[in-house]
């Protein structure tokens, strides 16, 4: 999907036109406690036009000088997005801080369109002809407190997505990729993995949006490994950030069939890993939990029980995630971690058998009888698997209401006890029978 960004100096209405272009997008996945969500990055439609936007104005960059940072909030929009909004405000005029970065916006190839924000009535139209000398061609009148002239905005934006398309892999292709923190040592395991014998990289890449895939064969399957954070290109000043590393992962989950969360062992766990662990999760990848670096810490026959532990109390959401312990600077079971991917890849694609499955609830409800409210009773009729990747069940009943979480939480794992579905998330779906 085409990526969208939105830049300007603060106080344009940034976050504002974000809200209105995201609208409000319901998630079918539950919120996952002690995870804030970060509204930087989001899936967005127009039309019949689907695609991501970032707000670059939620990229705070501490620390730096006002200009620099809206200098290098832009720099992250001509890297990441395909298609610039440049955010101005109508009723103020164009400031020192506009034309700033109006400059650095000149050297992109990429389409930029310049969207005048606060221009909350027809009369108010006047105020758009000072925009033209920013030479950014026609300024589009918006309000985003009233949710005006968007549409001709987006059927702008919209003109540009036709360029820009995504490779396309075949079904068979796994796609994974390594997320983390900075300094996790993806990149290290990234060249420890390629670097393994057997492993033929038949070629890097470049992709139509600034993303190098590698593609490569062992045992006969063949995988895309899609890079996060241009791992092979390091050195921009904003890379260390946290939000931009999400923004990165965020990015790269939406492309990948496999997430391997990268974790440090030395370091252990911190809360931007949860973050970053939740977003594969609710995008509704398959999971595993890589914990490099396993040489650098001093360990006994316990340590690896002890950190398994602490793991799985941090990520619950992800109960299901196989953990692999590794060392990309030893190598050090580095080659286990294909097979780990290979079947979580599997799992996360398995369609079953709906007699097998419906036969697994009915005697799950034997066995601890669905809830009752105020005498009435959740009847369960049919179950049925809808979709995979990730594997997605809808359960007829005759009142949705009474399915509570607890419930389907233990339908689930009745599933997983039935099926191997290690490594990918399921989602349960309730619906009334019609
Ligand atoms: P990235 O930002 O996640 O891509 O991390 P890098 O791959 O650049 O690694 C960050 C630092 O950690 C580098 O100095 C690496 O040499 C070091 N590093 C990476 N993997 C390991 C490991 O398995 N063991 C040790 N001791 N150091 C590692």
């Amino acid at each position: 999907k085409p990526v969208v960004a939105i830049v300007g100096r603060p106080n344009v209405g940034k976050s504002t036109i974000f809200n209105r272009i995201v609208g409000e997008r319901v998630s079918i996945v539950e919120d996952i406690p002690g995870i804030t969500r970060d509204r930087i990055y989001s899936a967005a439609d127009w039309l019949t036009h689907e695609f991501n936007i970032i707000d670059t104005g939620g990229i705070e960059l501490s620390d730096e000088p006002f200009l620099e940072e809206i200098k290098q909030q832009a720099e992250i929009a001509m890297d990441e997005a395909d298609v610039i909004i440049f955010l101005v405000n109508g009723r103020e005029g164009i400031t020192a801080a506009d034309e700033h970065v109006a400059k650095i916006l000149y050297r992109t190839k990429k389409p930029v369109v310049l969207a005048v924000n606060k221009i909350d009535n027809p009369d108010m139209r006047g105020l758009l002809y000072d925009f033209y000398s920013l030479g950014m061609g026609e300024p589009f009148p918006i309000s985003g407190s009233h949710g005006l002239g968007l549409g001709d905005l987006l059927d702008e934006v919209a003109k540009s997505f036709k360029d820009i398309e995504d490779i396309e892999y075949g079904e068979e292709v796994i796609k994974f990729s390594l997320i983390g923190r900075p300094n996790v040592g993806k990149s290290s395991l990234i060249n420890a993995f390629l670097g393994q014998e057997r492993v033929i990289v038949s070629e890097i890449a470049g992709t139509t949006r600034d993303a190098i895939d590698t593609e490569y064969s062992f045992d006969g399957q063949e995988y895309v490994m899609i890079d996060t954070a241009g791992m092979r290109k390091k050195g921009k000043v904003y890379e260390s950030t946290e939000k931009y590393s999400v923004l990165r992962a965020l990015k790269a989950i939406e492309r990948s069939d496999v997430v391997l969360v990268v974790l440090n062992a030395e370091e252990g766990i911190q809360e931007q890993d949860k973050k970053i662990a939740g977003y594969a999760h609710e995008a509704g990848k398959g999971v595993i939990i890589v914990v490099n670096k396993w040489d650098a810490i001093e360990k006994d026959e316990k340590t690896m029980n002890v950190m398994t532990r602490k793991i799985r109390e941090h990520f619950l959401f992800l109960d299901y995630a196989p953990i692999v312990f590794v060392s990309a600077k030893t190598k050090q079971r580095v080659h286990s971690l294909l097979p780990v991917v290979n079947q979580v890849s599997e799992n996360h694609a398995l369609r079953v058998q709906s007699s097998i499955l419906n036969e697994i609830i009915e005697d799950s409800i034997a066995r601890h009888p669905a809830p009752t409210d105020k005498g009435k009773k959740l009847r369960i009729y049919y179950t049925t698997q809808v979709a995979i990747k990730p594997p997605t069940f809808v359960v007829f009943v005759n009142e949705p209401d009474m399915m509570h979480f607890s419930y389907e939480r233990f339908l689930e794992n009745r599933i997983r006890e039935a099926f191997d579905f290690e490594g990918t998330p399921i989602r349960i779906i309730t619906r009334a029978r019609t």
